[in-house]
């Protein structure tokens, strides 16, 4: 059995040990103390980091883990230390004070949550961005997280203490904890955020709810099990919200506007970009009567019918479409074979009705010599050809084989 340091105090940040053993697998080994200060994964707060000074090494902590009641440090470079060998501890510091906000945070949010809403927290998660409690509610409104946030604020100003304290199941029975925890345990290790929370927990806290520096609630989503809340303490809030500020700022540059007036300046350029489309659109279709209308002046007829058969380089599916389109409500007796290689390359087929051909499966001709996928009815067919070059004279000689003029 490891001894927990930190059980008693969370700002022991060096420590003496002695070295019991070690254990290992085919990729890393861990080292096993008597005692340490060092935190394993574990009630929702991840593991500590640093070192293990030991005769000349220095031995960074890469990972620590719990096995039943064993701690195990997990070293980034295997070094063999014999049993009993005098080890020093050094906690990662920055690592530790920022856990410590997390988790202390988390405890005075989820409280806050229970004060106002009688919505208990089941769940706790701690990332590498951002923290999350997942709250057993059916609903959750905008309103209530900022009154969480404001309330779980104050009591962070208050700078109430934070206390350890150690308890029988009974004691903490008639405490009233927020959580008792699900495993019996003759002991019970109780946070004492004074007048405000007091939960069974394992993990490593402040000393005073000011050293949390604040809490910010971020995204809200609903999960299985209620509503995860995103939240951020402390450092960690300031440097997300100076990347918020940073992304908001580089926003407002490219709109020339405040940043405030972002949202207003994005609603302004969807509508704008709306009203363009629509009146390419409408240009587009006027484009392509005129075009349609000098197609058929300029085609020759034969056999009582026109075959209108062109490449365009520069126009698209759409436009090749809409041309069809225009081409047989302008004219009775149109066939038209029109092909585009301006983005992927696209063939459309098209007949008046009444007609005796069948654009889908001349379609399906064509592209079984182009190679490409396409189909379409008896009167207009659209497909992608696998080879563009020489298109037109394809096109051409298959109106030709096909008798269509
Ligand atoms: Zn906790």
């Amino acid at each position: 059995m490891t001894e927990r340091l930190y059980y008693h105090d969370s700002f022991l940040y060096e420590f003496d040990a002695t070295v019991q053993g070690a254990v290992s697998d085919a990729e890393r080994s861990a080292l096993i103390l008597d005692r340490t200060a060092f935190y394993p994964t574990g009630g929702g707060q991840v593991f500590d980091t640093g070192w293990i000074m030991a005769d000349q090494h220095k031995l960074r902590v890469a990972e620590v883990a719990e096995q039943e009641d064993i701690i195990l440090h997990y070293l980034g470079n295997a070094v063999a230390l014999e049993k009993g060998t005098r080890v020093h501890g050094l906690i990662d510091v920055d690592r530790r004070r920022d856990h410590m906000q997390q988790h202390s945070g988390q405890h005075v949010l989820s409280a806050a949550f229970v004060r106002l809403f009688n919505m208990a927290t089941v769940s706790f998660h701690m990332g590498a961005d951002y923290c999350s409690i997942d709250l057993d509610t059916k609903s959750l409104s905008a309103e209530q997280v900022q009154a969480a946030e404001a309330l779980a604020n104050d009591v962070v100003m208050e700078n109430r203490p934070v206390a350890i304290r150690f308890v029988t199941q009974e004691e903490a029975r008639e405490l009233g904890l927020r959580k008792l925890p699900p495993m019996e345990k003759d002991r019970l290790r109780l946070i004492d955020i004074r007048g405000f929370d007091l939960t069974a927990c394992g993990g490593t806290h402040v000393g005073d709810t000011g050293q949390i520096g604040c809490i910010l609630l971020r995204k809200t989503e609903k999960v299985k099990q209620g509503w995860r809340v995103e939240f951020v303490c402390g450092k960690r809030a300031v440097a997300t919200a100076r990347r918020d500020y940073a992304t908001l700022t580089e926003a407002a540059s490219l709109f020339s506007s405040h940043l405030w007036d972002v949202p207003q300046q994005i609603k302004k350029t969807q509508e704008e970009s709306r009203m363009s489309r629509k009146s390419r659109e409408q240009l587009l279709e006027e484009l392509a009567d005129l075009q349609a209308a000098r197609l058929l002046a300029e085609t020759p007829e034969s056999g009582g019918r026109k075959v209108v058969i062109r490449t365009y380089l520069d126009r698209d599916l759409t436009f090749i479409k809409l041309l069809a389109q225009r081409l047989v409500r302008q004219s009775a007796q149109v066939v038209a074979l029109l092909a585009s290689t301006s983005g992927p390359p696209a063939l459309v087929f098209a007949e008046s009705t009444g007609l005796p051909f069948d654009m889908g499966a001349l379609m399906k001709e064509a592209l079984a010599q182009l190679g490409g996928r396409g189909g379409g009815s008896k009167e207009m067919a659209q497909g992608g050809p696998g080879k563009v070059e020489g298109l037109e004279e394809f096109l051409t000689a298959l109106a030709q084989r096909s008798g269509l003029g």
